[in-house]
């Protein structure tokens, strides 16, 4: 019997030794880290008990157990660890810490087994056949850990249990009926030595047998029914290691299994286990999430959930949710929101502050363009007179003609000034859109030919124009725009040339085919001969407010923003802007912009140096009279009504004044009018308002009167905008007096009309 127990107990730790090995070459995961422990622990316990079997005294004997027990201590919660972590269950870290400081005190006793009598009350060494044995009554401590050691196995067995009935897989399951039969071994012998039920526990402590035969079992397990599978070891690793939290549930809705993270994330999957309701609304916050796209907030992070349909044979048979931590991500995403949203609101303040700039600079501009406008007629008026002038009256007046030009000029430049300021703006703001219609483009030609000739001639410049015939005539786009470069790029080659030509050359791009409805590359080329462009600034040049050699330029005025709109624009309409220079020579400019053709009829032999260069500012005439007409001038701006009247003078139009939108209604209620001037920006109520109350108002004499806005919003769009809002027409301050007199023409009833 002796050599009996012996071997086998030489058995078992050859068995142990073995699992040992086996679990650290296949390492895996917490799993194996567990295994390992327990026979690790086992191993000691076992070489503990040979030791002690071998003893004939108290002293001997009680050494060898302080070694068994060094292992022994640790075999049922490493145990109890193990099989939580094979079942997918995890104990606090708090109480694994808690039950391991309470086996050191164990110990501790243990090794005081003599001094302190806390664990065995009483003990004495007796030779039971050849079984060296130690009586003992068990002390406080004995029976906590015994207790503690019985815990461990009824939990292994509630978890086993609950696995075997969790499972669907029939070999894992099996593989949980040969757990729940090694614990049930372990129980049965815990009892037996507990309880001193057999004879043997007497003499033996049957405790190692009960381990031996639950070790035995466990090996069946892993070897039979792969439980400590590596590849499902490392894919429960790997799914435990991900930072995404999965939960997979059966067509019942059921938990069926859930990975580390998802378990921190969600302690109700074990914390209510059998809280259905709990699981439930989780569930449902999942689904939701999914459906309106919001993520879910939790604990100060954000993730986002998503559902995946689990099948096996086409089978559905659950779900998998996962839920990745996007906190990072949407911080992230907010951040860049807020930015954008302080861009946003910045690049809206400055767009709103150029529109106010402009609005506000143009009214000042009306009144001085406008009473200039007055100075001149009064100069030309007087020139006219047939009386004897003194030569200082004479030069007087050439010289009142001469600075009221130069008024008109810098005027009209400051207006082209706030135009390319709110056109960058808009660009910036990716507002501006292209007002594309049919056009012509010899008109088109010939306005820009009519400017820069004028220009060209003032600075003694040759301008040389040469325009291929056969270029169609009627082209689609966005002619305002398109005039717009050309202009500019034109204007640039005149202002920096000193001396010899400037050069315009429209052609289509080489093997266009004209034919209506196809897509013209229209080519514009201007060569200058003028100061060219250093090598190093050519980056520069299409670059916002970049004017380039400044102080040889410091005498030339320019914004340095014509050529970053005229760039921005030509990529808009799709074509491109290419600059070729040297320096001191000159530069060539070559505009492409891709046009539609809307009739292939030729511009034909186009001459452009015959169309109308005579930009000389002819002596105002009035172009009508209409001294039996009444119009009425809503303006909030006492100047600017003055203004209106003062360009109005020598029609002999009867011109009532009203300074605000309900001063007009007033007059409107008692006097019929044969049209309306209407200011749009007025305090309290504004021009269309206003316009829309006159036409509303009951048994009023005005309902069908024309009312043309005249406004200093004068941004290019605001024509269509206030025509849509029900104007009749649209006038831009500063206003000019042969474009009001020609709209007046227009609205006026013709019988109140004499041209002159
Ligand atoms: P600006 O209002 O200053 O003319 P632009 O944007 O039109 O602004 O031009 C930017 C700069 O490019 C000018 O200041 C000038 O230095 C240079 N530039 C433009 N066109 C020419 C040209 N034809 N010859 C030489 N320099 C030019």
């Amino acid at each position: 019997m002796y050599q009996f127990v012996i071997y086998t107990l030489y058995i078992t730790i050859i068995g142990l030794f073995a699992v040992c090995v086996f679990t650290l070459t296949k390492w895996g995961g917490m799993v194996h880290t567990y295994l390992f422990f327990y026979c690790v622990s086992n191993l000691v316990y076992n070489i503990g008990y040979i030791n002690l079997l071998h003893t004939k005294d108290l002293t001997t004997y009680v050494n060898a157990l302080k070694l068994g027990y060094f292992g022994r201590l640790w075999v049922g919660l490493s145990m109890a660890l193990f099989i939580a972590e094979l079942c997918g269950k995890a104990y606090p870290a708090i109480i694994k810490a808690a039950v391991g400081i309470f086996n050191m005190i164990v110990y501790f006793f243990i090794l005081n087994l003599e001094s302190t009598r806390l664990y065995y009350k009483t003990m004495e060494f007796k030779m039971v056949g050849d079984f060296p044995t130690l009586p003992h009554s068990g002390g406080p401590i004995y029976y906590v850990y015994t207790s503690l050691n019985l815990i461990y196995a009824i939990l292994c067995i509630v978890l086993i249990v609950q696995a075997y009935f969790r499972e669907k897989n029939a070999t894992a399951k099996k593989r949980d009926l040969m757990l729940l039969l090694s614990i049930i071994a372990l129980v049965s012998t815990y009892v037996i030595y507990f309880f001193k039920l057999l004879e043997i526990a007497r003499i033996f402590d049957i405790m190692i047998v009960g381990y031996a035969v639950c070790t035995a079992f466990m090996l069946i397990a892993i070897v039979r029914y792969k439980m400590l599978d590596t590849t499902t070891a490392a894919k429960n690793y790997v799914v435990d290691e991900l930072s995404e939290g999965i939960i997979v549930v059966d067509n019942e809705e059921k938990v069926r299994y859930y990975n580390k993270p998802a378990q921190k994330l969600f302690p109700q999957l074990y914390e209510n286990e059998k809280s259905e309701e709990a699981i439930q609304k989780l569930l449902n916050d999942f689904n939701s999430s999914i459906a309106s796209g919001e993520p879910v907030r939790m604990s100060g992070r954000i993730y986002t959930p998503r559902a995946n349909p689990l099948t096996d044979e086409d089978m559905r048979i659950g779900t998998l949710y996962s839920l990745s931590d996007d906190t990072e991500h949407y911080r992230y995403m907010d951040e860049l929101r807020e930015q954008k949203q302080i861009a946003d609101s910045a690049n809206e303040a400055k767009s709103q502050f150029l529109a106010n700039m402009s609005h506000e600079i143009r009214t000042p501009i009306n009144a001085v363009l406008g009473f200039n406008e007055m100075i001149s007629r009064e100069c030309e008026k007087v020139k006219d007179e047939k009386i004897e002038k003194s030569p200082t009256v004479s030069e007087s007046l050439e010289n009142i003609s001469t600075f009221s030009a130069n008024i008109e000029g810098a005027g009209n430049n400051l207006l082209s000034i706030i135009n390319d300021i709110l056109d960058l703006s808009k660009i910036e703001a990716g507002k501006m859109e292209l007002v594309e219609g049919e056009y012509s483009l010899a008109s088109l030609l010939r306005d820009v030919n009519g400017m820069i000739t004028f220009r060209a001639s003032e600075k003694e410049l040759e301008f040389i124009t040469d325009v291929d015939d056969t270029l169609p005539d009627k082209l689609y786009g966005d002619m305002v725009r398109v005039r717009q470069v050309i202009t500019n790029i034109l204007t640039n080659a005149v202002k920096y040339t000193d001396s010899g030509n400037v050069k315009l050359i429209v052609r289509a791009e080489k093997d266009s085919d004209i034919k209506a409805g196809n897509i013209l590359n229209l080519t514009v080329t201007v060569t200058d001969t003028g100061i060219g462009i250093r090598p190093e600034d050519m980056k520069k040049l299409f670059g916002s407010f970049e004017r380039l050699e400044l102080k040889r330029n410091s005498t030339i005025e320019g914004t340095g923003l014509g050529l970053s709109i005229s760039h921005q624009l030509v990529s808009m309409m799709g074509g491109n802007i290419t600059v070729n220079s040297e320096y001191g020579s000159g530069s060539t400019f070559v505009i492409t912009i891709p046009q539609k053709i809307s009739s292939a009829e030729p511009v034909g032999n186009f001459n452009i140096n015959t169309g109308n260069t005579d930009n000389q500012k002819k002596p105002y005439r009035v172009s009508f009279s209409a001294t039996d007409a009444v119009i009425l001038v809503v303006d909030d701006s006492i100047v600017n009504l003055r203004v209106a009247k003062a360009l109005l003078r020598d029609t002999g139009l009867i011109i009532d004044t009203a300074d605000s939108g309900n001063k007009a209604l007033e007059l409107t209620l008692k006097k019929k009018y044969d049209l309306i001037l209407m200011d749009q920006r007025m305090p309290n109520m504004d021009g269309t308002e206003a316009m829309n109350s006159i036409r509303s108002q009951q048994d009023g004499l005005n309902i069908d009167t024309p009312v043309i806005c005249m406004t200093a919003d004068a941004i290019i769009g605001s024509k269509e905008k206030y025509i849509n809002s029900g104007f009749d027409d649209y006038l831009s301050k500063p206003v000019k007096s042969a474009e009001l007199e020609q709209t007046l023409i227009k609205y006026l009833p013709d019988e109140k009309i004499e041209k002159s």
